[in-house]
């Protein structure tokens, strides 16, 4: 099908009934004898020019491949289908697969995976990584883009794990906790400031697009919720030398974030008794500069990546590598 043959969406047909205000789900949803489950994020996008929004943020292409977690009944997935060249969405509800794929029928360009998009808290379902894979090769040419109302649920670990695959997104657009749009957006020094903004920051630039009020979603969560643009800033995540050493040891400081980072290091590195440990963590702070009362909390996600990356030098030669 190419694009001008694709099934028109909501916003280009004015003569449709909106389907995605609260009173069509929730006769929807009457309809079908489904209930909405708290548990698993079900908080629908019911701000047409909101949802409008994030799809023109996203910005997708036509030769795009495009993820989406968490797709509903498939409000945002046609917008993106419309646009893209393939789109790989998620959802764990099958009542709600089953919705999506009724409202989706027309789009030969849509691959749906029901079930979980998480396998293992740091590990995407095989299904889904299958579905991309596949989605990448039949359309070589484009980007890779994540555009989803993420589920509060999975929202960290589906970003972080995305950032840790070989070939991540090239920009990802999202709606998440504020909260979480924070920490993910979060300079050092900023009280949000913790292992995911060191993590996210490293790799992208990222931006709070828009802060979203509760009323912005049916159920209306408990929460205040914003839409996040990150895009990959390639050069600066390819000075990371190995990203799961990276990711471990990011972890692994801000376990003690209020800590003197001195102390965590010795602590990473073997002991304050081991004299290795000792050497170890005294070069790093003579070759970087460090001041010695320096917190994990005060270094930015560029020093962040020189430090982890002279720390392993420093210890390789031991054989105490924390990675
Ligand atoms: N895309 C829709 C929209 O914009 O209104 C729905 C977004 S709603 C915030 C999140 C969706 O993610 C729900 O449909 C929920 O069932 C689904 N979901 C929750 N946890 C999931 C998981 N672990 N894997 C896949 N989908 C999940």
């Amino acid at each position: 099908m190419s694009h001008s043959d694709r099934p028109p969406t909501e916003p280009s047909r004015p003569d449709v009934p909106p389907r995605q205000t609260a009173a069509y789900l929730r006769a929807l949803f009457a309809e079908v004898g489904f209930n909405v489950n708290p548990r698993h994020g079900q908080n629908f996008l019911i701000d047409l020019n909101l949802l409008d929004l994030l799809d023109r943020t996203a910005a997708v292409g036509a030769d795009d491949v495009v993820l989406e977690v968490g797709t509903g009944t498939g409000a945002l997935t046609e917008r993106l289908a419309a646009v893209a060249s393939r789109v790989v969405t998620c959802e764990i509800d099958p009542r709600l697969a089953q919705l999506a794929r009724e409202r989706l029928v027309e789009f030969d360009n849509v691959t749906l995976v029901e079930g979980d998009v998480l396998a293992g808290k740091h590990r995407f379902a095989p299904e889904v990584l299958q579905a991309i894979a596949a989605a990448r090769a039949a359309a070589p040419a484009g980007r890779f883009l994540l555009a989803a109302n993420l589920p509060y649920c999975v929202a960290t670990p589906v970003i972080s794990n995305l950032l840790a695959l070989p070939e991540p997104f090239t920009a990802a657009t999202v709606t998440v906790q504020r909260e979480m749009a924070e920490r993910m957006t979060a300079a050092a020094g900023d009280s949000s400031y913790n292992a995911l903004s060191v993590w996210v920051g490293a790799q992208c630039r990222g931006e709070i697009v828009r802060g979203l009020p509760p009323t912005s979603f049916w159920p209306r969560p408990g929460v205040d919720s914003a839409i996040v643009r990150l895009d990959l800033e390639p050069e600066r995540r390819g000075a990371i030398e190995d990203l799961p050493r990276f990711h471990r040891f990011v972890r692994d400081v801000f376990c003690h974030r209020r800590k003197v980072l001195r102390g965590v290091l010795l602590g990473i590195a073997g002991g304050r008794r081991t004299a290795a440990a000792r050497e170890a963590v005294e070069a790093l702070y003579t070759s970087l500069g460090l001041p010695p009362a320096v917190r994990a909390e005060d270094l930015s996600p560029d020093a962040f990546v020189r430090m982890e990356r002279e720390f392993h030098r420093m210890l390789a030669p031991h054989g105490e590598g924390s990675g």
